[in-house]
């Protein structure tokens, strides 16, 4: 495949230019032929990020600004960047999948009549790879068009260590606000996140396989069993009530990077994993042999946790 040029929509979460858009240039790298990269950041008073981009990339970084778009809004973000877009008839336009890339991709792929390719954990010459099936296969796409949007995974590619070359150029462009149907006039945090997850050392999470709501008992003992220590529980079973949903770890949960993260009875779909690439160790638990989770772990028990977990918890007691 002839090299295209790749764009880079950045993002950014508090004011500050988030992990997930410095990967994105990991992503890049795995494509790209070392054509240019231009990387675009949508926002309000983002000179000094932009300016943070190019020093950290070395790519040039073009700042679309505006009052408007201060908080993310689809409408708003997709008009500008459909304005600098429009004349591109080939190259990649690449998101974090993160909840304003997922919503902004297929927004801008069909108003640029562009493929739209989500969640990419690997990339070559001309081929992309997801999971799916909850991540227990990997689909293999070739695009057909010749402009291309992609939402690449979090934690999927790594952010390269260190700029090589000098700073990248800066460029402001000024974007005119249009009246859209909608605007956003402010985000809050959700009060459901449990900020001791972010803290803690060791994560012990919980699944639909512990089976029922008594079973969180034993992931409390075992967690008691370690020093800073915290709850983690996959969407479904915070969904079926087990778990508070403050406790949610994923892309639509918390992202966490615990010393040890032990997952029970957790399948292993990409939504939970993306939360948990930043662990140093995985123990999972789980009695399927081809849960997906186990391509993640470090350690993996193939055992029934309510057998495994009271035994794991008088060994941790006997050598304490
Ligand atoms: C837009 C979107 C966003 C999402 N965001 C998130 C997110 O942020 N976080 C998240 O977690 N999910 C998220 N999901 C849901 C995700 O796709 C999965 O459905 C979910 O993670 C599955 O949860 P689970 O692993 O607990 O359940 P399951 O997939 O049902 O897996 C249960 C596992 O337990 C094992 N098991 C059963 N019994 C036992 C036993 N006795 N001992 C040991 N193992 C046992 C089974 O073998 C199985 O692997 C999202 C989905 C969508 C569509």
């Amino acid at each position: 495949m002839e090299a295209k040029p790749i764009y880079l929509i950045a993002e950014r979460r508090k004011g500050c230019v988030t992990q997930e858009t410095y990967e994105l240039l990991g992503f890049a790298r795995a494509v790209g032929n070392g054509q240019m990269v231009i990387v675009i950041l949508p926002g309000k008073d983002v000179l000094a990020s932009a300016q943070e981009i190019a020093e950290k990339t070395g790519c040039e970084t073009i700042a679309l600004s505006g009052d408007h778009l201060e908080h993310y809004n689809g409408l708003a973000y997709a008009e500008v960047l459909m304005n600098f877009l429009r004349c591109k008839a080939d190259g990649w336009v690449c998101l974090p999948h993160t909840s304003m890339g997922y919503d902004l991709a297929p927004r801008l792929a069909v108003q640029l009549g562009a493929s739209c390719i989500t969640a990419v954990d690997s990339a070559g010459d001309g081929w992309l790879r997801r999971p799916v099936y909850s991540g227990r296969f990997k689909e293999e796409i070739v695009p057909q068009t010749s402009l291309v949007v992609v939402t690449v995974l979090p934690g999927a590619f790594q952010a390269p260590a260190e700029r090589s070359g000098s700073m990248g150029g800066v460029m402001v462009i000024e974007a005119n606000e249009k009246k859209l149907p909608s605007t956003t006039v402010g985000i809050a945090e959700s009060p459901r996140r449990d900020s001791s997850l972010k803290d803690a050392e060791v994560i012990v999470a919980g699944g639909r396989g512990i089976g029922k709501r008594e079973n969180v008992a034993l992931l409390e003992e075992l967690a008691a069993a370690f020093p800073k220590s915290a709850l983690g529980a996959s969407r479904s079973a915070c969904d079926l009530g087990w778990f508070q949903h403050k406790h949610q770890i994923g892309v639509t949960g918390q992202t966490v990077s615990p010393k040890l993260y032990i997952a029970c009875g957790i399948s292993g779909a990409f939504q939970h994993v993306s939360g948990i690439r930043g662990a140093q160790s995985i123990v999972a638990i789980n009695t399927d042999p081809h849960a997906a989770i186990f391509q993640s772990a470090h350690y993996c028990i193939r055992e029934d946790l309510v057998t495994f977990i009271p035994i794991l918890i008088e060994e941790l007691k006997r050598v304490s």
